[in-house]
């Protein structure tokens, strides 16, 4: 009875087991359940007094309270009962604790945008003085962030090669505050091995931080690779179908107060939480995460296979085909699958521009994984702003188109791109 008060809220001393199993009802064999059943009946915090088979979307900004002392307790964090949405949410909260048990990690924190989770993870680590080690391969508004925003504060980016161990070696001094790096880097389709990296960041007492957004958490496991915490733009393949913007931090627990200090300290002071009706959305797309996600990367590799026999393509490049120079790391650290995103080079950009004005099928947008396909030429979009020279030195080409596999059939898929090229 001490432990429960009259609203059957938890009772919590320690912060970091922060969300956990809710509803007893469904949770008797949760650690039992493989992952694809968990993400469907994960339970709710409390039962829902209509018995909604639906998580209810809970549009409040605040909750009231039986009494002073409970009232103390939710504020102080003695109790998890939510106060105010800036900081937490039950519609929210119900899907952080979905990502929690489908990644088997300390906590999962739902942020408004994939760059909210980013910029919060990066300002909860470093400081003024600090540095990160990173490399310029990563994506444009993250390195607008870190090289334009953060710099402001006093945060200095290091760009490195992540794929030359001696480099990053190198690099790491004492105010470096983590390694930061994305998984299948956009549009070079890099990618780095996140054993030997997290070697170098734990040897030096630091975390290694990824940016996950290229392959679902449901299909490999970072942290036994060695990363700390993984930030994720769940507006990609997680909503699926391109309904709305968000973003997650998991965090491993292995970085200490980190939990602590994104939930009590940046959900407070910058208030990107993510919003009721996103967090109802995204946690649909998380039901059918892996189901969409495996026919995408399916369809990835016939088209990228499909597309090697066409002369206009100078170049396909796709981590799952065999000669690729990652495949190998990449199929030892993700699986079987090589996700949705791959790269087409033609033979300049005149090329580039006359094949996405000639397709039908295929969409011109930015965004990845949605499910239906997409291209564009990231030189002259997401890298336009930058200056030729920046470009060269991110290894953007103007040659380069970059394709979004999404759920169609690969047979009208490769009867566009055949005769978008024709
Ligand atoms: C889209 C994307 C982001 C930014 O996410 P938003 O949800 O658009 O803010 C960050 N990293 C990667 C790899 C992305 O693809």
């Amino acid at each position: 009875m001490s432990d429960c008060y009259n609203r059957n809220f938890r009772k919590i001393t320690d912060f970091s087991p922060f969300l956990c199993n809710f509803d007893e009802k469904y949770t008797l064999n949760t650690v039992k359940m493989k992952k694809q059943t968990q993400a469907i009946h994960t339970g709710y915090m409390r039962r829902d007094a209509y018995d909604s088979l639906s998580m209810p979307v809970y549009h409040t900004a605040a909750y009231e309270f039986d009494n002073a002392e409970i009232m103390a307790d939710a504020f102080t964090g003695r109790i998890l009962a939510p106060d105010y949405s800036r900081v937490m949410n039950p519609t929210v909260m119900y899907f952080e604790d979905k990502v929690k048990q489908l990644t088997g990690a300390n906590d999962a924190i739902a942020f408004t945008s994939g760059m909210a989770a980013i910029a919060n993870t990066l300002m909860a680590l470093g400081r003024a003085g600090a540095n990160v080690v990173t490399s310029g391969h990563v994506f444009g508004n993250t390195y607008a962030l870190m090289s334009k925003t953060l710099s402001r504060f006093g945060l200095e980016p290091r760009l490195v090669d992540l794929t030359d161990i001696a480099q990053v070696e190198a690099a790491v001094d004492a105010d470096t505050c983590c390694i930061y790096l994305e998984v299948i880097t956009n549009p070079q389709m890099e990618v780095a091995d996140l054993r030997a990296l997290a070697r170098v960041a734990h040897s030096r007492g630091i975390p290694l931080v990824a940016d996950t957004t290229a392959i679902p958490f449901t299909q490999f496991n970072a942290h036994q690779l060695g990363v700390d915490i993984e930030v994720v733009s769940s507006t990609k393949y997680l909503s699926g179908g391109a309904t709305s913007i968000g973003g997650l931090v998991i965090d491993y627990g292995t970085v200490k107060d980190f939990d602590k200090t994104m939930r009590f300290e940046m959900l407070l002071n910058m208030g990107a939480y993510m919003t009721p009706h996103v967090a109802y959305m995204q946690t649909l797309g998380l039901e059918t995460l892996d189901a969409r996600y495996r026919l995408q990367s399916a369809n990835a590799r016939d088209l990228a296979e499909r597309l090697t026999t066409l002369p206009a393509i100078k170049r396909v490049n796709y981590i799952g085909l065999k000669d690729n120079p990652y495949h190998e790391l990449a199929l030892s650290q993700f699986g079987p699958t090589a996700g949705a995103m791959l790269t087409i080079d033609l033979a300049d950009k005149e090329a580039c521009w006359n094949f996405l004005d000639n397709l039908r099928l295929i969409r011109r947008a930015t965004n990845l994984f949605d499910n239906k396909s997409l291209a564009i030429h990231p030189a002259s979009t997401i890298f336009g702003p930058l200056t030729q020279q920046e470009r060269d030195a991110m290894d953007v080409l103007d040659t380069t188109i970059r394709l979004s596999v999404g759920l169609e059939d690969v047979d009208d898929l490769f009867e566009d791109i055949r005769q978008a090229l024709a």
